[in-house]
């Protein structure tokens, strides 16, 4: 019906256009808006549209991802999942609630690393309380367009509610990703078309009501909660936060579990193992170690994973792919020597750490040492930061000894001593005592870093020093293979122990 209107209208406007040009009217101006009217028309539908059909067939096919996963495919985040099937049966058992007068939970915020399930999480919570799920992501709603982004969030609650109605089901999620996108503190200046986008979301989560039918529950996810405008923050609206952080080792085995489901190990493969080594690694970067190790496997036309592949995989995930790059040998030998000071350092400060050093190109990176850290950790105190600063120091010091003077090659490790310096000084562990930003001037900061990490620097490179038949004996090593085990790595310290004892 709309086509056939909109073929009588193109026939219809040139010949009024001829008929008034005929008569003696000037058409030019009435031309000239046409087409302007026209172009406009065209461009606001392109981009998602203002009206009730808004929403583009991309993203509504988006929205209409069904959702089969369950809280049991999703590893660790045993807190975070307890936590959200104690909210969600506010959704399922809304009889009872309604008779105590309880209002109704409107909005779940997640908040997280990226990576670490939260996506997860609201697809498993539609599941569990049989709702019709809508996923979207806060940078759709933004648009050039004052309007656009509010029409949008009207549009969704609309279509959430059909699609429920439609599919006979009694509550609907929707899941906003990046929510800190448009509900950013509103400012009232520039961004005046967040602050519409995000009034309107407030709007219509004001009328959610508890005997409504279909429910609707929000849940929107953001790794910067503090970003959030405090009206989306008060009771009524997103008032239940949940914390979804990075697996600890148990949960860490537990997403490789899940995941390895599809994937043949070979006998004697340690997935604990892998755990253990994958400290700070998200559930996301997990789940790529384990399709990377796969990938190796295939390359090597191996029918099974064996450990040395993941070992592989958790090396590209961390550092990035092998690279060409083929350095100088004078490069080579140098940063050798560079990441042996880190090993040593580590292996005589904290025996039992060094898991590898590599000096093939990764990423960005010309050489590196893994580590195994010996358990996760929260609390870390004065001597354990000064360890791993000296650590960090380890590569620098080395190249000090060895060639007189340092290169390039240190200004990660330099960038991570200063965070692991800035980290004892807002703690209250350096000289400075406890203290507030506020309260001591640059020049005494500047100070006490150089007095902390001249005295650091100085300690590592005695350290090494004793060392020079453990760096000679690895050194060749290294060259020639690229690669030192730890093991082998910790039998030449320990050979040179018993040598000069
Ligand atoms: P972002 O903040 O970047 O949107 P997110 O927290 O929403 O990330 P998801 O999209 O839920 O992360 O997770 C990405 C992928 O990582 C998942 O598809 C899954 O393969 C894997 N994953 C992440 N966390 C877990 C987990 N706890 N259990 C199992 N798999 C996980």
């Amino acid at each position: 019906m709309s086509k056939l209107y909109k073929e009588i209208g193109i026939g219809f406007v040139p010949v009024l256009l001829i008929f008034l040009a005929f008569v003696g009217v000037n058409v030019v101006p009435l031309l000239f808006i046409a087409i302007l009217g026209v172009s406009l028309f065209y461009m606001i539908r392109s981009r998602g549209g203002v009206g009730v059909s808004a929403g583009g067939g991309d993203r509504k096919s988006k929205n209409r991802t069904p959702s089969y996963l369950t809280f049991d495919e999703i590893g660790g985040q045993d807190r975070a999942k307890r936590e959200l099937m104690e909210a969600l049966d506010f959704l399922i058992k809304h009889d009872q609630i309604q008779k105590l007068g309880i209002r109704p939970l409107k909005g779940i915020l997640l908040t997280g690393p990226p990576g670490t399930g939260k996506t997860l999480m609201a697809k498993a919570a539609a599941h569990y309380t049989n709702s019709v799920y809508m996923a979207t992501s806060g940078s759709e709603f933004v648009e050039m367009y004052v309007g656009v982004g509010a029409s949008r969030v009207r549009d969704l609650f609309k279509e959430a509610r059909t699609r429920a109605a439609k599919e006979g089901k009694e509550s609907a999620i929707i899941f906003i990703d990046e929510i800190d996108v448009i509900g950013g503190k509103r400012d009232g200046g520039q961004h005046r078309e967040y602050d519409q986008t995000l009034n309107q979301l407030l709007t219509e989560m004001d009328g959610i009501h508890t005997n409504d039918a279909p429910r609707i529950l929000i849940m929107a996810a953001t790794n910067r909660k503090e970003m959030l405008d405090s009206a989306l923050l008060r009771p009524g609206r997103f008032d239940r936060h949940i914390d979804v952080d990075l697996p600890d080792k148990k949960g860490r085995l537990s997403i490789l579990d899940i995941h390895v489901k599809n994937k043949p190990l070979a006998e004697g493969v340690s997935l604990e193992a892998i755990a253990e080594q994958t400290f700070g690694f998200s559930g996301a970067q997990l789940e790529s170690v384990l399709n990377e190790a796969a990938i190796y496997a295939l390359r090597e036309e191996k029918a099974e994973i064996e450990q040395h592949h993941l070992a592989s995989a958790i090396d590209k995930v961390m550092m990035g792919e092998r690279t060409d790059k083929e350095a100088a040998i004078e490069e080579k030998e140098r940063v050798a020597y560079h990441e042996l000071g880190h090993a040593i350092v580590a292996e005589i400060v904290r025996p039992g750490s060094v898991q590898q050093v590599t000096v093939s190109p990764r990423g960005k990176a010309l050489g590196y040492v893994r580590h195994n850290p010996p358990q996760d950790h929260y609390l870390y105190t004065k001597d354990y930061i000064e360890q791993q600063i000296m650590i960090a120091l380890g590569g620098a010091a080395a190249e000090e000894i060895f060639y007189g003077g340092r290169s390039t090659g240190s200004r990660n490790d330099f960038e991570q001593a200063l965070s692991m310096v800035r980290n004892m000084m807002d703690s209250g562990l350096t000289s400075l005592g406890i203290m507030d930003r506020e309260m001591v001037t640059k020049e005494q900061l500047m100070k006490e870093n150089a007095a902390i990490l001249d005295a650091l620097m100085h300690r590592t490179k005695e350290l090494l020093d004793r060392q020079r038949t453990v760096f000679d004996h690895s050194f060749d090593i290294l060259m020639k293979e690229e690669v030192l085990s730890g093991e082998t790595f910790r039998k030449l310290i320990d050979s040179h122990i018993a040598e000069s004892a």
